[in-house]
């Protein structure tokens, strides 16, 4: 289905929340729904989804955000018993940038299977600068606090 024909507020996602697409459904509560993932990195690929309509995972609120956390485990167990898969990767992108496609909340599952099927990870990393690691985590640690 083509983004064009999405009205302002809606997205794939709460097309399929409000039943008005099908999907392969794997869960649903009160504040959650979870899919199989269209376009699978691997068997099992699942979307677990919060009824609450945030963009990002940070405009999340607590309520939405402690469902998902609930359940995330219960649902990866599922997933993993089922497809015989013994590990798996919890992906989770916010923005163009950062890989995101649809823009509405959502937790990737994806089973990393023994011959390699799953996520293949392209990151790249570099040791820590401690002179910028202390100021980071102060000021992060502080805004926390205060309750942002
Ligand atoms: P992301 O790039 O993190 O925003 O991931 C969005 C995911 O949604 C992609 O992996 C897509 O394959 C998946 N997706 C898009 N449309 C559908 C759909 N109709 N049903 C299930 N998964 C979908």
């Amino acid at each position: 289905m083509g983004k064009d024909i999405l009205s302002k507020e809606e997205t794939i996602f709460s097309l399929i929340i409000d039943g008005k697409i099908p999907s392969y459904k794997l869960y649903e509560d009160e504040f959650v729904i979870a899919i199989l993932d269209i376009n699978p990195f691997s068997p099992g690929h699942a979307l677990v989804i919060p009824k609450e309509a945030a963009k990002t995972l940070d405009k999340l609120s607590s309520k939405s955000a402690s469902a998902i956390g609930a359940i995330l485990p219960k649902i990866s167990r599922a997933i993993l018993d089922v497809t015989g898969a013994k590990e798996f990767n919890v992906l989770q992108n916010n923005g163009v940038n950062a890989y995101q496609s649809v823009f509405h909340v959502h937790f990737h599952i994806i089973p990393k299977y023994e011959d390699g099927r799953g996520l293949q990870f392209p990151f790249q990393s570099s040791p820590i600068n401690h002179d910028e690691a202390i100021i980071l985590s102060k000021k992060i640690y502080q805004h926390i606090l205060e309750g942002t």
